[in-house]
């Protein structure tokens, strides 16, 4: 019995790893090297599971699809259709309404934050994680140095309403934002 369901787990997740994959496909990151975008969802899962130990299949599969409402043509009701109301919510509280202007689309998100599910906040910390780091060692093309800081404080207040959901996902997050400013004061390249 563990094993079927173990095994079926894992077909689920390459199922959402293949949806995510295909409806990112033709996207890259901002960054000098135009990584496959991906990319980036892989690591906020990766994050999940080895830093924050996260076994729960919907907060993962979550992760994987946790930007395919907000920078790709996918639908909620895709999501509901393939992979279950649940997933769908969590990736919804993680969409940004992309109808608003950004800087009212980032202040909400410090404002919705401490109201999130535990899932979504889960999400929202290996995100910023991801995004901190690779503003630190791949920065989006063309970003000035007070452009890279400024992300770094605002990921700051996201966090601060996400904080109490998982202990070693928020150590690590305080880690990298420490090295990373102390990085970019000594070497602001
Ligand atoms: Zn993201």
């Amino acid at each position: 019995m563990i094993l079927a369901s173990t095994t079926s787990d894992t077909a689920v997740l390459l199922e959402t790893l293949h949806f995510a994959a295909v409806k990112h496909q033709n996207q890259r990151r901002k960054n000098k090297e135009a990584t496959p975008y991906i990319n980036h969802p892989i690591a906020v899962a990766r994050l999940l599971v080895g830093e924050g130990q996260v076994t729960d299949l919907v907060t993962l599969q979550a992760a994987i699809l946790h930007d395919t409402l907000e920078d790709t043509n996918t639908t909620a009701t895709e999501l509901d259709e393939h992979f279950g109301a649940a997933v769908r919510q969590v990736v919804e509280e993680v969409t940004d309404d992309k109808r608003l202007p950004k800087e009212e689309r980032k202040r909400l998100q410090i404002e919705h934050a401490p109201h999130l599910s535990s899932r979504a906040k889960q999400i929202k910390i290996a995100d910023k994680i991801s995004n901190v780091q690779d503003m630190i060692a791949s920065p989006p093309v063309g970003w000035p140095l007070e452009r890279r800081l400024a992300y770094l404080d605002w990921s700051e207040q996201v966090i601060a309403g996400c904080r109490g959901c998982s202990p070693s996902l928020e150590a690590l997050y305080d880690q990298i934002m420490e090295q990373g400013r102390q990085k970019l004061a000594a070497n602001p390249t």
